[in-house]
């Protein structure tokens, strides 16, 4: 059987690793405890942390990651003096 690209393309999208600004679990750990002090501190997201907020809609094992990350930083905040 051979496929031609365009249903290589189709089947890639399906699987969803064709967006350019998809990124993979490892890129988005490195950018995550900087995009929870981002969404914490109500900052406008740039570009590279918008990948990492779509991977993490996407992706259940990075959101979770990202859920404990939050905590921490709140429980922090909370015991911050300042
Ligand atoms: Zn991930």
């Amino acid at each position: 059987m051979s496929l031609s690209k365009n249903q290589i393309a189709k089947l890639l999208q399906l699987i969803g690793t064709t967006k350019e600004d998809s990124m993979d679990c490892e890129c988005c750990f490195d950018r995550l405890a900087e995009f929870a002090e981002a969404e914490l501190e109500g900052r406008s997201l740039c570009e590279a942390m918008m990948a990492v907020r779509t991977h993490i809609e996407s992706c259940p094992c990075c959101a979770d990651e990202f859920k404990a990350l939050l905590d921490g930083l709140r429980a922090i905040g909370n015991t911050d003096d300042c």
